[in-house]
């Protein structure tokens, strides 16, 4: 038999076996083995899987930037629009350093599955500059977003591919990108972009969405491992968009935050952190480091601390090979996209941590990014309540689907998790046919 693109399943010696990603694998990898291993569970073929693994567009562009002092630097950025499917592609902007192509298709590869997850009708994709924003004044970094967004401009809009936020970038950045788009089609379309000011068009709720969901999840999972969220204790890796938000909601809920750390250090407090003080100290000082009634802790020692709950909200991989045998916390809610290597997912799994995965757990910003959508579309703008209500079913009811399949397949909750969005993908791709 001549196995094609569009047929699910092949003999099954045909089907490949997941790729087993060296010890620490960076995130592309990483994603690669996770959709493998997927594939695997599903029976597909090795042509759905390859349709599955190769993104459908990349872009690189490069960026001149003019600085303040006159000189220009040409900096370089991507677009990476994973899969189509279901939707529009939908993803964020990121401004790091670190920022690399195969980061930014892991990227793209986890947006497909986490909008197929939560039901929202987009495929995934990612954006990113390799750019240190903090050395950057303002002006120069809104020269750079204007320029970025002309530059990718033929392959963004509210039908093709919608970014949002991320790493290193804001409202302002969004707020820039959509300006840039309207002033270039000629009308205001403030449906390009997601994670917008209010003033704009922005929904309400949105700023806080990833870390409300965050939390809901988090108090579900702690439940779920028989602990009571009120009086439990949780340590927490980050805290700028995400992470300051799920220490703030993790302390309404009575849960002690005992720890928090961000790229400059990590703090400690036994009898928990007062969030709404630090955040406070952040913003003064742009740090966690140095708050009153703290002491310093390393931040690999946050990592491993004896808490219930630990929320890695910073960047991808800091829970490795190397360092999991030593985490000492009951349940891991994944805040940030991809911080678990596979090494250490199989040392989470035989020490009994319950890893809630990104895909499920982050969710909260790409459900109300959809509100958003929604709402611009209609021009009818919904309260605080609604947005806050209706965030709070979608992520309870994936957390439930998740478990229920975990528990009926015999899956970790990440497997469950990529194996429910990879079918649906693949389901929307075959119904629609393979064109021409
Ligand atoms: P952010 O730029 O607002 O904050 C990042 C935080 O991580 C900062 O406190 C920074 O100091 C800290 N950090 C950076 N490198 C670190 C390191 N090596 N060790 C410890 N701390 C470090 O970014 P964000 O929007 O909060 O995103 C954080 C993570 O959450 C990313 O993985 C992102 O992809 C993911 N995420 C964000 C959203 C969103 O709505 N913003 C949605 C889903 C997932």
């Amino acid at each position: 038999m001549t196995t094609t693109v569009l047929s699910p399943h092949d003999s099954s010696d045909s089907v490949q076996a997941p790729v087993a990603p060296s010890a620490d694998a960076g995130p592309w990898e990483s994603a690669q083995s996770q959709l493998a291993s997927a594939v695997r569970t599903l029976g597909y073929s090795s042509g759905l899987h390859q349709m599955l693994a190769r993104p459908r567009r990349e872009l690189s562009v490069s960026i001149p930037l003019r600085r303040d002092d006159g000189s220009v630097e040409i900096l370089t950025g991507y677009r990476v629009q994973h899969n189509f499917s279901r939707g529009p592609a939908k993803g964020g902007l990121r401004y790091s350093p670190e920022v690399s192509l195969d980061e930014v298709r892991a990227l793209a590869m986890w947006m497909t599955w986490k909008c197929a997850l939560l039901d929202v009708p987009y495929g995934g994709a990612k954006g990113g500059i390799t750019i240190d924003p903090r050395n950057y004044s303002q002006q120069e970094l809104e020269r750079v977003t204007r320029r970025y967004t002309s530059e990718i401009l033929p392959v963004i809009g509210p039908e093709k591919d919608i970014p949002a936020p991320d790493i290193g970038t804001d409202e302002q950045t969004m707020a820039w990108m959509m300006d840039t788009y309207s002033v270039n089609v000629g009308y205001t379309v403030p449906g390009v972009v997601t994670g917008k000011p209010v003033s704009v068009g922005g929904s309400l709720g949105r700023a806080s969405a990833t870390s409300r969901g965050v939390v809901h999840v988090a108090l579900a999972a702690l439940r779920q491992a028989g602990i009571t969220p009120a009086g439990s204790t949780a340590a927490v890796q980050g805290f700028g968009k995400v992470g300051a938000g799920a220490a703030e909601f993790l302390a309404e809920a009575g849960v002690a935050v005992v720890a928090v750390g961000d790229q400059y250090g990590a703090i400690y407090n036994a009898a928990g952190l007062e969030i709404k003080a630090l955040t406070e100290h952040v913003r003064e000082t742009g740090s966690v480091v140095g708050f009153e009634g703290s002491e310093a802790i390393g931040s690999e020692e946050l990592l491993e601390l004896e808490v219930d709950l630990l929320v890695p909200a910073a960047v991808e991989g800091v829970l490795h090979g190397g360092n999991a045998g030593r985490v000492r916390a009951k349940v891991i809610v994944e805040g940030a996209n991809g911080p678990t290597t596979a090494a250490a997912d199989s040392v989470f799994r035989e020490n009994g941590v319950l890893v809630v995965p990104d895909i499920l757990a982050n969710a909260g910003g790409v459900i109300v990014s959809y509100f958003e959508w929604v709402q611009g579309n209609q021009a009818y703008w919904w309260t605080a309540a609604e947005v806050e209500e209706r965030l709070e079913q979608r992520m309870l009811a994936a957390w439930e689907n998740v478990l229920a399949v975990a528990a009926r397949r015999g899956l970790s909750l990440r497997e469950a998790a990529t194996v429910t969005a990879v079918e649906r993908v693949a389901e929307a791709h075959l119904t629609r046919g393979l064109y021409p």
